[in-house]
């Protein structure tokens, strides 16, 4: 398969190439030349294979310069029910993706049983896998540099620990994060993992990883990476589990089923969206957001206006808390027709520090065509949601999947099965789930004592030199 650029002005690559890359040369994101197609004959055979196979006859269409044996291999080693070992009902580990019914027509969706407790485990633990094929097989070597408020970094770092040809070096605002995410990060004791506490808040960590990435030199010299929501290798993976979940529910083939997915940066929802694009009999993909609603304005009137860092709310599904959307470039260039002139012409604006509004013809097919509708939540209805979900099912959800959860029941259609994407584990926000049930989620055994172990991590002023310093000694 070919890569393209959103922007059009990128020679094609194939995955390897594109997957070690952030931004696409000319700016844009990295996409296939074209969408797989699978038949109805075709999705009846895959709806009766297991996580691994299903990943491997989805991925080896993406990823296909890589050979069969290898691939096979990695993906293996990446949904095992050893890693993914958290789910509630413990008895269907191995399906990596459980799905709990909640009444006749709506469902959850368990994407948070891997060792973080949140979805980006599904993506994060295939890259690293992935990572470490290609730069070993090409004898290079990466050192990933990234900030984190909680929940990326820590999915990259139990991706990456102990890989070959990879090193972490994840800034965090010192203090700032709880202390279960502090812990869970911190008391990772692989050499190749840098935790960076930085005495600032989450917006200096990110200044920092941006002066460095401004450096060409230093950046060329210490091979300098990311892994942030916009790498291509994600979305590829995520693909995957909305086949998985679709099959899991629907009874037949064909049968229409919506996905509620709760949504910050637009990459889980992307990878619905060209799930149905595949042939997938997605209905609807409802996206649902928190209070910093830039995404819920745009399904709703087609104006796209990224709120600036400092408009942006701090909630209680921090996850989602985010001012632009970074992968919905890779939709709006489908609803574009693939016009890389128009998605140039938008994101010019965007870029600007400007919006966009999509014409009449174009929201439309937006609603119509590509099935997207969305809503959004308040603190309020959020905890709400997890004290009634426990009080009339026994489960324990948590904010994020809160989210999702009020918005499917403000606008599921009660004859058509909706899965709610579970994006997180109640236990990583035990205060508001005390706040709305009285009680603490249940934690993995082997979580229990984790603030209690010995932690690793340099603390450092918010000084680019320091940082620099820092990278060089440490570096492969
Ligand atoms: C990252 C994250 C989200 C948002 O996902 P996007 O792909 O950025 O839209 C939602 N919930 C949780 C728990 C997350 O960690």
């Amino acid at each position: 398969m070919q890569y393209i650029s959103t922007r059009g002005k990128m020679n094609k690559e194939n995955f390897s190439e594109i997957l070690l890359g952030g931004l696409a040369p000319d700016g844009g994101l990295t996409i296939p030349e074209k969408y797989p197609y699978f038949s109805k004959e075709k999705l009846t055979e895959l709806s009766k294979l297991n996580y691994q196979d299903l990943a491997f006859e989805i991925l080896s269409l993406f990823a296909d310069d890589i050979p069969a044996n290898d691939l096979r291999k990695i993906i293996d080693k990446s949904y095992s029910a050893e890693i993914f070992c958290n789910s509630r009902n413990p008895e269907k580990a191995t399906e990596i993706t459980p799905i709990t019914k909640i009444d006749n027509t709506l469902f959850i969706q368990e994407l948070s049983n891997g060792p973080t407790l949140a979805f980006k485990d599904m993506a994060m633990q295939f890259l690293g896998n992935v990572f470490e094929y290609v730069l070993t097989s090409r004898n290079e070597k990466i050192n990933i540099l990234g900030a984190t408020s909680g929940d990326t970094g820590s999915a990259a770092e139990y991706a990456m620990k102990g890989k070959n040809a990879v090193n972490v070096f994840m800034l965090s605002p010192a203090g700032k994060m709880s202390p279960f995410q502090r812990a869970q990060m911190y008391s990772l004791q692989d050499k190749n993992i840098h935790n960076i506490a930085v005495k600032s808040m989450f917006d200096a960590c990110q200044d920092l990883v941006k002066s460095v990435n401004k450096n060409a030199e230093f950046k060329e010299k210490y091979k300098i990476g990311a892994v942030n929501s916009i790498n291509w290798g994600r979305i590829a993976a995520q693909i995957v589990y909305y086949f998985k979940g679709y099959f899991a529910v629907a009874e037949n083939v064909g049968e229409a089923v919506d996905f509620c997915v709760p949504s910050g940066n637009f990459g889980n929802v992307c990878a619905g969206h060209i799930a149905k694009q595949m042939g997938l009999p997605i209905h609807r993909l409802i996206v649902a957001t928190n209070e910093n609603d830039v995404l819920d304005e745009f399904f709703k009137t087609g104006k796209y206006s990224p709120r600036k860092d400092e408009d942006t709310y701090q909630t209680s599904s921090p996850s989602m808390d985010i001012s632009k959307a970074s992968n919905l470039e890779r939709f709006v260039f489908d609803l574009l027709a693939r016009s890389s002139d128009k998605l140039r012409d938008l994101w010019e604006k965007v870029e600007n520090g400007g919006e966009f509004e999509l014409d009449a013809q174009t929201l439309n097919a937006m609603h119509e065509k590509y099935g997207f509708v969305s809503g959004k939540s308040t603190h309020a209805e959020r905890i709400n949601a997890i004290g009634d979900v426990y009080s009339k099912y026994q489960i324990f959800i948590d904010t994020h999947t809160a989210d999702g959860f009020v918005v499917a029941q403000k606008l599921r259609d009660k004859n058509t099965k909706t899965i709610v994407l579970e994006t997180a584990a109640a236990a990583k926000f035990e205060e508001n789930i005390v706040e709305a049930t009285g009680k603490k989620p249940p934690r993995p055994k082997h979580l229990e004592n984790i603030e209690s172990l010995p932690t690793k991590v340099e603390t450092i002023e918010p000084d680019i030199k320091v940082l620099m310093d820092y990278i060089e000694r440490n570096s492969l």
